[in-house]
């Protein structure tokens, strides 16, 4: 069997390394990885630059982690024997500041996600009103929304983020932190996102413990009895929250695509269109040459997939059609430590909606990480656009370079006349996809129109889970799927993953 992947992010390259597997197991079975850019990773992209009085920046445009708890990346990197080269997080030096009022104000401690679980942090925070703080209190008392008849789950009493969080811990509490959390983190509008798409644990939390903030204390007492019935064994990884690999996320791109075997993957290669020839498929690439392929995994955005399908399947195209995307870019700017003179413990900054910045999120990726920058510089990252600004994106990339530094001038107190020692603008068009309210049901749709159709299969971070681990899963999931439609199975799927260290 010939399998043609579409698209080279870490979903496409995950079925491919997937393929592989089964090719070495002895099954005949074979991919071409077909990628529109000139390099593979799609929005994990990491540039390794040359400072010039020496040392480098490994600065990473897109993702920079990955959530550690999720294991499809360790398992990956373990079968590739590059576990190791996994980093955690500088968490000595990790704290993060919202902006309010154009001022640096530290996030509470005890904050989880957005809601409190400290008590004496949040009443000598300057981040919220008082009204504001007895306001979140209340969410001890109110009563849930409605309690779920049994068998329930949060896809039924999905709502909006927004919705949500002003129902329980009030306005103030959305606007100063849940808004711009979500919106710098996943490029999310509060007011449209799918609670039970990204987070249904708040939704089961409110229905087990009728309020978010009891579900969080209960949360963070079960993980300190997990630290302490699990002490690090002495010489173990760290374990912090979120990982990256020493030279950057795109380390573990590039190892899956040596494994997957690169002679079957060609970069600068677009798909145009998708037709069935028989039992099997034919991939039209730009400049007319024809691919012919058994089956197909479709890897790219949901937008591109939409366009692709089209012609063979309209109605999974409509469905595909549903899911919106927003655009952002991301500046990445190195100073020399001295036009920072100012406390570098920190690892990030989120800008609310409310203080009307084109900057939603700021990461000092030099504290963040180690090795991100040479001694004496710090690296910086700082998010444009989003769905609530789009239009600064129509700048060109040398106004939005500028544009990150002034903010940076004006939000962190770089010198005013300090120029870069390292610039590059990373722009991501339509590539954050958004799960809006009902996200699952149509996502439940569009698989079960999927599931019909023999030798096609979707991947990417548009369905279920936008982080990197999910889109590499969905990848390998895309794999067992049309593998399985030829009776192949591998041993390693029977083996179920819990242990994440
Ligand atoms: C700025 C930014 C920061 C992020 N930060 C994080 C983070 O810290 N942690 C985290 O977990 N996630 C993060 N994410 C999300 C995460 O990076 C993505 O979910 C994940 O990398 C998506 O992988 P993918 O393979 O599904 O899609 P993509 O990486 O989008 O890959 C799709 C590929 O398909 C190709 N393609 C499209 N059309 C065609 C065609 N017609 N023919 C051939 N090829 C085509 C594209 O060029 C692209 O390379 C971030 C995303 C962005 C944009």
């Amino acid at each position: 069997m010939h399998i043609v992947i579409i698209g080279g992010g870490i979903a496409g390259l995950g079925a491919a390394y997937k393929i592989r597997r089964a090719a070495d197991a002895g099954h005949d079975v074979t991919f071409t990885l077909i990628e529109r850019d000139e390099r593979l990773g799609g929005k994990i992209w990491t540039d390794i630059a040359e400072d010039p009085d020496g040392g480098r920046y490994i600065a990473d445009g897109g993702s920079d982690s990955f959530l550690t708890d999720k294991t499809a990346v360790h398992r990956v990197a373990r079968l590739l024997g590059v576990f190791d080269e996994e980093c955690g997080t500088l968490d000595e030096t990790k704290k993060t500041f919202i902006v309010k009022r154009g001022k640096l104000v530290e996030m509470p401690d005890g904050m989880m996600m957005f809601a409190p679980t400290k008590l004496l942090p949040l009443a000598t925070s300057k981040l919220y009103s008082w009204p504001a703080k007895f306001r979140m209190a209340l969410d001890l008392v109110i009563p849930r929304k409605v309690r779920w008849a049994e068998g329930e789950t949060a896809q039924q009493h999905d709502e909006t983020l927004e919705s949500l969080v002003v129902r329980r811990l009030g306005r103030e509490a959305l606007d100063r932190l849940a808004e711009p959390l979500s919106a710098g983190v996943n490029g999310d509008i509060a007011s449209e996102m799918s609670v039970a798409g990204r987070y249904p644990m708040l939704l089961d939390m409110e229905q087990k413990h009728g309020s978010l903030v009891r579900g969080f204390l209960a949360q963070r007492k079960k993980v300190e009895e997990i630290k302490k019935k699990y002490p690090p064994k002495p010489g173990a990884k760290r374990r912090t929250f979120f990982s990256s690999f020493n030279e950057g996320l795109q380390f573990i791109c590039d190892r899956m695509a040596d494994a997957a075997g690169r002679e079957h993957i060609r970069t600068g290669a677009a798909a145009t269109a998708l037709e069935r020839v028989g039992e099997g498929w034919r991939v039209s690439l730009a400049g007319g040459e024809m691919l012919e392929a058994d089956a197909v995994i479709v890897a790219t955005e949901v937008w591109a997939a939409a366009e692709l399908v089209s012609r063979v399947e309209p109605a999974l195209a409509g469905l595909l059609e549903t899911i919106p995307s927003s655009s952002c870019a991301t500046a990445l700017l190195a100073f020399d430590s001295a036009d920072y003179p100012h406390d570098t413990r920190w690892h990030g900054i989120l800008t609310p909606a409310v203080e009307h910045r084109p900057v939603t999120g700021v990461s000092l990726m030099s504290s963040k990480w180690p090795d991100r920058a040479p001694e004496g510089r710090i690296l910086i990252r700082a998010f444009l656009g989003g769905p609530r600004d789009q239009a600064v994106l129509d700048a060109s990339d040398e106004d939005l370079l500028e544009l990150a530094r002034t903010q940076l001038v004006e939000l962190i107190g770089i010198r005013a006349d300090a120029r870069p020692r390292y610039a590059k603008l990373f722009r991501w068009d339509k590539g954050m996809p958004q799960y809006t309210l009902g996200h699952l049901d149509r996502v439940d749709e569009i698989e079960r129109i999927e599931a019909g159709v023999r030798g096609l299969a979707l991947a990417g971070n548009a369905y279920r889970g936008v982080g990197v681990p999910n889109a590499l899963e969905s990848g390998e999931n895309a794999a067992s799927k049309l593998l399985a439609e030829v009776g192949v199975t591998l041993a390693e799927d029977a083996v179920e993953e819990k242990r994440v260290y």
